[in-house]
């Protein structure tokens, strides 16, 4: 007789039945954003002007960070908001030893308008529901973190961001914060959110990529957790880095397998414009989520979808800038190291792209495969007086459009400023 068939459970199956699990234990209190309590810091701290290098450190915070306690017993206390200082932690804590850790990054806009806005904040709130889960911290519901968020910035942005066209970054994340050191399912996480000073990161002068080679590691794998926002992705992957940036280059391009598949660049999606080998026809080519390796980036998802409105073939809103542009197809597929060096060879390369939330759209200049160099080609003038390929060029404009205010859009989320009182 066969054996019976043992059923085949996917990473996206068991996390969803452990957030249906979690939301079904309805005894316990959910993340509750109207139980927010307020207490302000009483020694604010002034602003760095604009160009103070203490900026660059990525040290420098507001005035207050926003705190809240899980518990397996109990579920999740009153939201705080308070004044920004150490989380006490004891030395045994499963996040200091586990990476059972999530997070994520997005940012704040003071628009040339005057406004203060977040940019599609309830994906970040969605994802971070999905990585918190996939590490086995709590689910909860991602409008209530939103909310949060919102409440967050409408005390600290009106000081620590009064210039109109600049970004603060934003960094929620959640923690295992128990003193239990067994390797097991936490019973205690801390959420918190805090805001960082950061300089402008994309480069004018494009990024120069270091492809990765086996004995850098693999970023993400299949049916991995690349898909999501866990630390557990990034610490093993710094020394690469690190040993990249003493070579000069900027990030590492992550391949993956032995054919040398195309992931992302550093903690950033990653994009091609290039005729196509068969077809001859000119695309925009990312990398799928399919097989769970790239992060489901909110910048990567905003490219995709600016670009089918504005500039697929069958594009529907209207786009007078780009009138000089070519139409192409949009296709997330997989592609490895070597159709890049050959494109490129060819002449059938137009341009890389890498982006993100700190990254922005960071048009790539140079690629080192092993002994080969790789020069991009950027035949494009940008706003900020750079350079980049025309697609990433227009693309980066309709972004900082919508985030700055400078036409209105549902992607540009304002929000009433409180301040401290
Ligand atoms: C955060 C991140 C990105 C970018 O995501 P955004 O939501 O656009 O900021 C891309 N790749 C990795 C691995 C990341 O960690």
């Amino acid at each position: 007789m066969a054996p019976a068939a043992v059923p085949v459970v996917t990473t996206s199956e068991l996390t969803i039945s452990a957030m249906k699990h979690d939301l079904n234990k309805t005894t316990k209190s959910q993340l509750d954003a109207s139980k927010l309590t307020y207490t302000f810091n009483k020694s604010p701290n002034t602003v760095p002007a604009l160009n103070d290098p203490i900026r660059l450190e990525q040290n420098s915070t507001t005035d207050h960070m926003l705190t809240v306690k899980w518990t397996e017993k109990g579920g999740w206390e009153a939201p705080q908001l308070r004044p920004y200082g150490p989380l006490n932690l004891m030395p045994t804590a499963s996040c200091i030893h586990y990476a059972t850790q999530a997070f994520e990054g997005m940012k704040a806009y003071r628009g040339v308008d005057g406004k203060l806005r977040l940019f599609r904040p309830e994906l970040n709130s969605r994802r971070m529901n999905l990585s918190s889960t996939r590490i086995a911290l709590p689910s909860f519901p991602p409008e209530e973190l939103e909310e949060l968020i919102k409440a967050f910035v409408a005390v600290d942005c009106a000081k620590w961001l009064p210039d109109p066209n600049t970004f603060i970054y934003l960094r929620p994340a959640i923690i295992a914060s128990g003193a239990a050191l067994g390797v097991q399912k936490p019973r205690e996480a801390t959420l918190f959110i805090i805001a960082v000073l950061f300089p402008p990161m994309d480069s004018p002068t494009g990024l120069r990529l270091l492809a990765s080679k086996e004995d850098m590691g693999t970023r993400a794998w299949p049916n991995g957790h690349g898909w999501s926002k866990v630390g557990a992705n990034y610490g093993p992957t710094l020394q690469a880095q690190g040993e990249a940036r003493e070579r000069g280059f900027d990030q590492i391009l992550w391949l993956l397998g032995s054919e040398g598949r195309v992931t992302e660049a550093g903690a950033s999606n990653f994009f091609i414009v290039w005729k196509n080998k068969h077809s001859g026809r000119l695309q925009l080519v990312t990398a799928p989520l399919g097989d769970k390796i790239i992060l489901d980036g909110v910048t990567r998802r905003s490219v995709l979808e600016l670009a089918r409105a504005r500039l697929a073939h069958n594009a529907t809103e209207a786009c007078t800038e780009i009138q000089h542009l070519e139409r192409v197809e949009i296709v997330e597929e997989n592609f490895t190291i070597h159709d890049l060096v050959e494109a490129q060879q060819e002449g059938r390369l137009v341009e890389a792209f890498a982006c993100g939330t700190a990254f922005f759209v960071a048009p790539i200049a140079f690629i080192q495969y092993v002994d080969q160099g790789l020069e991009i080609p950027m035949t494009a003038k940008t706003e900020d007086g750079g350079k980049a390929g025309p697609y990433a060029a227009a693309i980066k404009t309709w972004l900082k459009e919508i985030m700055y205010g400078r036409v209105q859009h549902p992607w540009g989320v304002v929000i009433k400023e409180t301040g401290v009182n």
